[in-house]
């Protein structure tokens, strides 16, 4: 038997008709996309002066990751445990946030876990391929720096860590709380935790730089019916391909 969600709605109906009136107000972010010629992603620096990065930065994510140099990166070490966190269809993905209380030590740098969501295809490319999907784990450290843990997910397995979630996926539109999910986050990653080593950016406005990504080479996987189930609601999620500009992707051995 599962236990009983109570599912809340975090805006009243009356929010969420305001919402849908305030796209063109004030104070309303500006409306951006994953195509088209109307705020896609070739039009988010200028939708708002604070998103220039999105295209005069040299530092943008997502990468094709190839090429990259075998290194002594220090062991990510996470200090994950069971929690009851809660989840939202923001418009542009499936995000589930945290309390604090979840990190992940990268040498001496200690990064607590704010919040995770998913993108199809994965955003991040290994060798010029796509992954079916991906989980962006972003943490952030006591320096504010960003660390963003990527999980590839390809199709294979049904995954029973992420069915809780793939049980609750809020409709598109809906910013719908689910109170009393429990995640078992260690089960969420794959066994082994090799990972790549880059520094990028946000890879939605305002594509600010300084993240520091770690993208764990051995993919998770989910089964076909779960990644339809996203699909459902997100359909293609995924900035584009960014220059590499001369960085340089690190391997763990
Ligand atoms: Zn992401």
């Amino acid at each position: 038997m599962s236990p009983t969600y109570v599912l809340r709605k975090t805006f009243t109906a009356t929010a969420l008709m305001l919402a849908a009136w305030s796209v063109h107000s004030a104070d309303a972010a500006p409306h951006w996309a994953y195509a088209g010629d109307h705020g896609g992603p070739k039009q988010w620096a200028e939708l708002d002066p604070k998103f220039e990065a999105c295209a005069k930065g040299t530092r943008q994510s997502p990468i094709d990751i190839r090429g990259a140099v075998k290194s002594e990166l220090p062991a990510l070490e996470f200090a994950y445990g069971s929690t009851e966190p809660t989840i939202v269809n923001n418009g542009h993905t499936i995000q589930v946030n945290f309390a604090p209380g979840q990190s992940v030590k990268v040498g001496d740098k200690t990064y607590e876990l704010l919040q995770f969501h998913f993108h199809t295809p994965s955003e991040e490319q290994v060798a010029g391929k796509h992954a079916a999907m991906v989980a962006h784990f972003v943490h952030r450290n006591a320096a504010g720096e960003l660390g963003v843990v990527g999980v590839l997910i390809q199709p294979g397995k049904s995954n029973a860590a992420y069915a809780p979630i793939f049980a609750h996926l809020p409709r598109a539109g809906e910013k719908i709380t689910v109170d009393d999910l429990k995640l078992d986050l260690p089960a969420m990653l794959p066994t082994e935790k090799g990972y790549y080593a880059f520094e990028g950016s946000l890879t939605t406005p305002p594509c600010s730089e300084g993240v520091n990504w770690m993208v764990l080479k051995k993919p998770i996987t989910l089964g076909a019916d779960q990644i339809k189930t996203f699909r459902r609601i997100y359909n293609a999620n995924a900035r584009p391909i960014q220059a590499l500009n001369g960085r340089i992707i690190k391997e763990s051995m």
